[in-house]
């Protein structure tokens, strides 16, 4: 692991240096997918060219090491929020981790879901597809899930509290701790979609008293097509298999099947072996960094945008003051899409759209966002560039 590098927005050259695919491109859209440093790729790389084997099955050497390495991934990524390794499910990512919940928790007569107005669809659409009746949290004048509403909304006849711990639009930070209180005080269970928080602050689902957290890889300088579910072990337990296959079975007739408990229940197939090696890579990089200086890192970002955005005539932002690492705005009487497009003609890259969260959208009562997001390479020569490209969209539309 690498000594602890101090961050601030002007002295991150020296982590930029080491995303080769970064430069001097203005890469502001973390949220939806993180650049990844020259550590993940060379291990990614290196576990292709070098160690490649099978998990779990071989008995070969390599395959045995391979089985070792995917178990220090599994054990370095439930570290990560606060669990155990047995707690910890290896997914395709964060929307199948909620998959998985939603699909598979026994309701116990429970038919109700609580979310909130700002919910990704990743934490909409499984549940009602699991036939969950939806009740949906407002929000703070200033785009934060309003907790005293939450208390008063939340009845019995909720099964869970599914919340974002961190906004992909807004940025807002979940009080995820009282969250828990709230869901437990009604005997609901509290799920946290950590996507937007695990990159960004640290976590602990100890301490927060969480059911079930749910992260991508890729959004953690770590690679697609992997992600985690953490769930508490006897809920996670308890939940039935959802995908049969190898790797998830302990005897096979054809008669009946027996299943191995979790977290290898929900692992059925072939995993994403090399998957697991980069996330490892990455857990290790953003450790090395600590998610506290990112945290403080991405917040002076935060404040140092805002307060140049606001001085824009025309630009309205969304979301609290105090965001984790990411802010959303519009130009007046320009299209998201049209102010992105310029920015991008000025090499900054910003994310337009609903951003998977149209009912958001329909709260803030209009179509889409242009939305900045940051990460540990960012630095102030990326605000400049997106304060120019915003003055140059005015100039064009103005
Ligand atoms: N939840 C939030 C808050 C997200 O930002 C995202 C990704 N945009 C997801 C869920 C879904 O993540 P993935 O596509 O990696 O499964």
């Amino acid at each position: 692991m690498t000594a602890p590098v101090r961050l601030s927005p002007n002295s991150a050259l020296d982590v930029r240096s080491q995303f080769p695919a970064v430069g001097d491109w203005h890469y502001l859209d973390s949220a939806a997918t993180a650049q990844k440093p020259q550590a993940v790729i060379d291990a990614i790389t290196e576990a292709y060219a070098r160690d490649y084997a099978t998990v779990h099955r071989g008995v070969y050497q390599r395959s045995s090491e391979m089985t070792g390495r995917y178990e220090a991934a599994r054990t370095a990524a439930s570290k990560l929020v606060g669990g155990q390794p047995n707690e910890l499910v290896f997914t395709r990512g964060a929307t199948e981790a909620i998959n998985l919940v939603a699909r598979q928790l026994p309701k116990d007569g429970r038919n109700r879901v609580l979310l909130s107005q700002l919910e990704h669809h990743s934490n909409i659409v499984p549940w009602q597809l699991a036939g969950y009746e939806v009740d949906a949290v407002p929000l703070t004048p200033d785009g934060c899930i309003d907790l005293d509403a939450a208390e008063v909304m939340v009845t019995d006849e909720h099964r869970v509290i599914s919340f974002a711990h961190v906004s992909n639009v807004l940025g807002s930070i979940l009080d995820a701790k009282r969250a828990a209180e709230i869901a437990h005080a009604k005997g609901a269970l509290l799920l946290l979609d950590g996507c937007q928080a695990v990159p960004r602050l640290p976590v602990d689902v100890a301490s927060i008293g969480a059911d079930f957290y749910a992260f991508s890889g890729h959004k953690l300088y770590g690679p697609t097509g992997i992600g985690c579910l953490w769930g508490r072990y006897d809920l996670l337990n308890a939940l039935p298999p959802w995908q049969g296959g190898g790797s998830m079975i302990d005897r096979v007739t054809f008669e009946r099947t027996t299943f191995l408990d979790a977290p290898m229940r929900f692992e059925a197939g072939t995993p994403h072996i090399v998957g697991t090696v980069g996330l490892h890579a990455a857990i290790d990089w953003v450790e090395g960094l600590s998610l506290e200086a990112i945290h403080a890192h991405e917040s002076a970002l935060v404040a140092e945008a805002r307060a140049a955005l606001s001085g824009i005539d025309g630009v309205t932002l969304y979301g609290p003051e105090d965001s984790a690492g990411i802010v959303s705005f519009n130009v007046d009487g320009v299209h998201p899409h049209d102010t992105a497009t310029i920015l991008d003609d000025v090499g900054v890259a910003v994310r337009a759209g609903h951003h998977c969260a149209q009912p958001l959208m329909d709260v803030l009562g209009v179509p889409a966002t242009a939305r900045a997001s940051f990460a540990a390479h960012s630095d102030s020569s990326d605000i400049e560039a997106l304060v120019c490209g915003i003055e140059q969209v005015k100039r064009i539309f103005g």
